[in-house]
């Protein structure tokens, strides 16, 4: 009997090193390991992700017989872009395949002042909050890093591609698409560390905003490693309604999440910063006044701003959208207690873009459900690269 080892086999049938998700640390390993300089990582950055290149020899600065050892052990694979979508309000969704079919999707919401890149962790989600698309999917995989950056990627590489017409322009990113980037951390942060680096996105640290439902440890693994922006997703005044639900909350009630906050803050330099807390607003089960007014006395102590968001229902949900009348009573209370608030409108509907709306297609490990299918049927708009 003949053993093969990897050795033995033609370097076309090895598994290439796919570059696009390597942070700027592991790009450099790469190079050192071939025996050449640091620098060729911050040239090699530059072409991924600022210029947005996947072909090795548009690398003009690298010398050719660089270019072609590189070509032998690397690529730069993004993943495929299965459909793109245009909605009335200017709103944009890309349906991502990612490695073994599953789709994931990244939305960018055009604003006056900015734009804002919504970007998924995992395919599904575990957690299963009972009002939320993705966590009634249950969970498949995490998102590799190249799966994670990739979206970023396409969506910059797209806007290029779109010319002056269109004058879109990623500025803020926020993961609060599929998942939950806590339990994918080593793929969120190097993905977050080249959004933020200069030679890659160059964003800046408040301009990155990492969404959580509440994995309490992982929130101070963070701050060990990160600045960037927090949001916590609360939905709820007290630990009662919180466990029906964010079922995590059982494991890290309100008050350990809250204090996690806190100390995400103390570690940052900047006095100024603050938490977001989300919270989504249900049709008579988190939207009274009484909720209002434990909430504001619950957020008294931790500098936040508070974010309400009318809920978005999908195709299986239970619930309804809170009316104007109670959303504005609401809001009102918490601002009259001296609180910083802000209401979420609600964009991209028409293509099923909307918060918590995102459900790609999930290959459901858990069995919690049936498969996703969407309400509204798209129209793909044909997508072009440059
Ligand atoms: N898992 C992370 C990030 C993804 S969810 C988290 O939970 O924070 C991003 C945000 O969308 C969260 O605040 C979530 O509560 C909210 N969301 C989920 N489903 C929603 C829905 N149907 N309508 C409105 N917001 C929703
Ligand atoms: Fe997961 Fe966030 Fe959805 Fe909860 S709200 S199921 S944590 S994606």
């Amino acid at each position: 009997m003949t053993i093969s080892t990897f050795e033995d086999k033609p370097a076309v049938d090895r598994q290439k090193m796919n570059l696009l998700g390597l942070s700027p640390e592991k790009l450099e390993k790469f190079f050192k390991d071939m025996g050449e300089k640091p620098f060729r990582a911050t040239q090699v950055l530059k072409w991924i992700h600022q210029i947005g290149v996947d072909d090795f020899d548009q690398m003009t600065n690298l010398a050719k017989d660089l270019r072609e050892k590189m070509k032998s052990i690397a690529e730069i694979k993004a993943p495929e872009v299965v459909s793109y979508h245009e909605s009335k309000d200017g709103t944009c969704k890309w349906i991502i395949r990612v490695t073994g079919g599953d789709c994931v999707e990244a939305v960018f919401i055009p604003e006056k002042d900015r734009g804002t890149l919504c970007i998924s962790s995992q395919v599904g989600c575990a957690l299963d909050c009972s009002f939320c698309a993705t966590g009634k999917q249950g969970f498949s995989r995490d998102l590799d890093a190249f799966e994670i950056i990739g979206q970023l990627w396409i969506a910059v590489k797209a806007f290029n591609s779109f010319g002056d017409k269109a004058n879109r322009v990623v500025s803020n990113v926020v993961m609060m698409g599929m998942g939950e980037p806590l339990l994918n951390f080593d793929n969120v942060v190097d993905s977050m560390g080249l959004m933020l680096n200069d030679n890659a996105y160059g964003l800046s640290k408040r301009r990155v905003t990492l969404s959580t439902s509440g994995v309490v440890p992982m929130i101070d693994k963070l701050a060990e490693v990160s600045d960037v922006s927090l949001a916590i997703s609360l939905h709820a005044p007290n630990d009662e309604l919180r466990d029906q639900l964010v079922p995590i909350n059982k494991k890290y009630p309100i008050s350990l999440l809250l204090a996690s906050a806190q100390r995400y803050l103390d570690k940052m330099p900047d006095v100024r910063r603050k938490i977001t807390i989300e919270y989504t607003l249900m049709d008579h089960i988190n939207d009274r006044d009484e909720h209002a007014r434990e909430l504001a006395i619950l957020l008294s102590k931790l500098p936040c701003k508070i974010n309400l968001i009318p809920f978005n229902p999908f195709d299986q949900s239970d619930y309804r959208r809170v009316t104007k009348t109670a959303l504005y009573r609401f809001r009102d209370i918490l601002k009259n207690a001296g609180h910083t608030v802000t209401v979420r409108t609600t964009r991209g509907e028409d293509i099923s873009a909307a918060c918590g709306q995102l459900a790609g297609t999930v290959s459901d490990k858990t069995r919690r459900s049936e498969r996703h299918t969407n309400k509204h049927q798209l129209q793909p708009i044909k997508f072009v690269m440059s």
